[in-house]
């Protein structure tokens, strides 16, 4: 017997998340030098972290003996001002994850179960195992969630669905119209799991106030989070949005001060900091349009994103990865999100997208 088999059966049958592979790793295991490396393989934002954020943390970090707030009332206040919602709504995360998981913890146990898209996010099946319930992943339609076929996924034991807009790895958009007629279909004892975490890429037409229906459905949970567009990944911290009486179910089981007062000092400045946001949103549209016509150079297809990032079909991808590291350029393989031939790759700055482009000519070459 081994210790590790006291777990239970659906602990031991979870495959680990792969995180994309740090810069150090990379220089480590192809002895390449860390400054010549360019990682794209985690979503991240390129312009590092704002000039706002960076005072607040500075300004917060002569507190640091000091535990955080665990009410996180300061950046709650920020949050239910700009959403129009009240603070009881909210729930801090360390990374929009930990909100993942604390629905998880709190509405999943063996014996329920929780329907998510097939090429989703992979910390939806990851949250659903680890508290034993039932993972029901429903065939995707041109990469993106199938609706009605979601809808009709749901059994009586559900009760909770995944459903990630704009979707990572794949970039597929639901318009705002079809998912509220989604969650209006949705029987009223399941959660609907709103991720957003890429919100802030859409378009300004494209982007709705989707905190705006979480009064006509209760059963509804916004996640978002400051990893992305605000630039602050390093920190974790996320946040969800929600009717009251979810939030106090996740608060039951969140730990005392899930997140940091670096993160909330920063995330406060960072939401301020349209500026930031916006030069990230221009870099991105930029560097997505670059990467479109560098792939139709190449012939290569992909799938029209509406992230900070975008999967490309290269055939043999784990080849191909391979050939990219040993040039020092990190992606994303995606083979374990049921796509073997596709790369993910996070939208870089200019000359970033440019050497990946001239490095994934190379791989294609050899
Ligand atoms: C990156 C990402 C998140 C955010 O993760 P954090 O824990 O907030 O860093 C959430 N959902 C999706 C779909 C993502 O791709």
């Amino acid at each position: 017997m081994k210790i590790s088999d006291i777990t239970p059966d659906y602990i031991r049958a979870i495959s680990p998340y792969v995180p994309g592979k740090p810069v150090a790793d990379l220089a480590r295991e192809f002895g390449l030098d860390e400054a010549q490396i360019i990682k794209l393989a985690s979503n991240e934002n390129p312009l590092g972290p704002g000039p706002k954020a960076m005072a607040a943390i500075t300004r917060a970090a002569g507190e640091m003996t000091r535990y955080p707030d665990g009410s996180g009332h300061d950046l709650k206040a920020a949050l239910a001002a700009r959403y129009r919602v009240a603070a009881d709504q909210i729930v801090l995360g360390n990374g929009s994850n930990d909100i993942l998981e604390l629905l998880a913890h709190a509405f999943l146990r063996p014996g329920t179960s929780a329907v998510m898209a097939q090429h989703s996010f992979a910390v939806y099946p990851l949250a659903t195992q680890a508290f034993g319930a039932t993972g029901i992943e429903v065939p995707a339609r041109d990469f993106g969630h199938d609706l009605a076929a979601m809808r009709a996924a749901i059994r009586a034991d559900t009760r909770l669905v995944w459903l990630a807009n704009p979707n990572n790895p794949t970039g597929t958009w639901l318009p705002a119209a079809d998912v509220k007629a989604f969650v209006a279909s949705v029987p009223p004892n399941v959660l609907v799991v709103l991720d957003e975490a890429y919100n802030e890429y859409l378009a300004p037409e494209q982007q709705a106030d989707t905190a705006s229906w979480l009064g006509g459905y209760p059963n509804l949970v916004i996640s978002r989070t400051f990893s992305k567009a605000y630039g602050l990944a390093a920190l974790r911290i996320g946040f969800g949005l929600m009717h009251a009486d979810i939030a106090a179910m996740l608060n039951r089981v969140r730990q005392p001060f899930n997140v940091n007062a670096l993160a909330q000092a920063a995330a406060i400045a960072a939401l301020e900091d349209t500026d930031y946001v916006s030069r990230s949103q221009v870099l991105n549209r930029q560097g997505m349009a670059q990467l479109e016509a560098g792939f139709a150079r190449l012939a290569l297809p992909f799938i029209p994103s509406h992230g900070n990032f975008i999967s490309v079909k290269v055939g043999d991808a784990a080849r191909v990865n391979l050939a990219l590291m040993k040039q020092g350029v990190i992606v994303r393989p995606v083979a374990n999100y049921g796509m073997p031939e596709y790369l993910r790759v996070t939208i870089g700055t200019d000359a970033e997208n440019a050497r990946f482009l001239e490095a994934l000519a190379a791989a294609l070459r050899e």
